[in-house]
């Protein structure tokens, strides 16, 4: 049976609910099921209960990701304000689950005295979108300090990994197993150094050379070794150009902004255009950083 047909019992789960809502680029048609759980076990059940035949799709704060306008027909679990735990041991070891706010970690982990944490504060998702994307910033990259982690089968089954088990690079992380990150264990020195002035100084710079506070989905293009794709982007004259509501943003090129009625169409559209452009100017092919999911409108 299709979710679409399937009414559950559990709280938090709620049907036809627009993506626009969930994601930073403010885009995104219906998903047939939303569902955030209140605690783990309420997800296994869900986990349990869902039909093996319905697609998931697993969202933190949605700032990664274009979900089409036609919506996604399946099941959306949602982490953010869900799975919320957040612990340290004294000692460095920090404990976070799937939905904390990678800014939170960045703050606790200068309230807690620990070093080479403030990365976090640039990464706009949660924990499990980071785990996903082995997202990065001021020069810091996720999974340089995970321990271990835990995952959730699509039986609702826990499971503990270390880094080892998975296959991770510059924004990539594989594993042959499809299962999704319900928590880490991070691992960070100690120090005795003020840090909060840092996270500021960062976040300072950032807002200088990036449109924070337009929807946006951070950078959509990994940089190809060797190069920038802003600079590509730049080059290739396209910084300021627009496809229906959808712009390269004139303050990064590497960024494209939803100027107020963007479409999916209109910004996958634009994706292939700059594809098109650099491939044509420079023989160079960008790789979408940003995750596509759902239906064309
Ligand atoms: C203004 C702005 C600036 C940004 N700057 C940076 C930056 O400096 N560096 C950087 O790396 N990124 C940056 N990003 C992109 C984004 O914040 C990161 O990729 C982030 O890690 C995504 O986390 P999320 O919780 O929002 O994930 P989502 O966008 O919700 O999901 C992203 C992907 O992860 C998957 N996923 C989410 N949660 C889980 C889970 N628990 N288990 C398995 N899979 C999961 C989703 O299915 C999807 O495929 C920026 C974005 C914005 C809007």
């Amino acid at each position: 049976m299709m979710a679409r047909q399937r009414r559950h019992d559990i709280a938090g789960v709620r049907y036809d609910e627009p993506m626009s809502r969930h994601t930073s680029w403010r885009i995104g048609g219906p998903a047939d099921l939303y569902f955030k759980p209140r605690d783990r076990e309420e997800l296994c059940q869900f986990l349990q209960e869902l039909d093996r035949d319905t697609p998931i799709l697993w969202v933190g704060l949605g700032s990664n990701l274009l979900i089409r306008d036609g919506g996604f027909r399946g099941a959306v679990i949602a982490t953010h304000q869900a799975l919320g735990m957040l612990t340290h041991d004294n000692h460095g070891k920090v404990y976070a689950e799937a939905g904390v706010a990678c800014a939170k970690v960045a703050k606790n982990c200068v309230r807690w005295k620990y070093k080479d944490a403030h990365f976090f504060a640039g990464i706009p998702g949660t924990v499990g979108g980071a785990l996903a994307m082995n997202a990065g910033a001021f020069g810091g990259e996720t999974w340089d300090f995970v321990e271990s982690v835990e995952t959730i089968s699509r039986e609702g089954e826990v499971r503990t990994y270390v880094p080892a088990d998975f296959d991770i690079a510059y924004r990539h992380v594989a594993s042959p197993r499809s299962e999704w990150f319900v928590a880490a264990t991070f691992s960070f020195e100690q120090t005795e150094e003020e840090l909060a002035s840092e996270i500021k100084q960062l976040l300072v710079r950032r807002k200088e050379s990036q449109p924070i506070g337009l929807p946006s989905c951070g950078s959509v293009f990994r940089n190809p070794e060797g190069d920038y794709a802003a600079r590509l982007i730049e080059a290739s004259g396209l910084k300021g150009h627009a496809i229906g509501g959808a712009q390269v943003s004139p303050k990064h090129a590497n960024f494209i902004i939803n100027t107020g009625e963007a479409t999916a169409a209109d910004v996958e559209a634009l994706i292939a255009l700059i594809r098109h452009t650099v491939s044509e100017k420079f023989a160079r092919d960008l790789i979408p950083e940003v995750r596509v999911a759902g239906e064309v409108g």
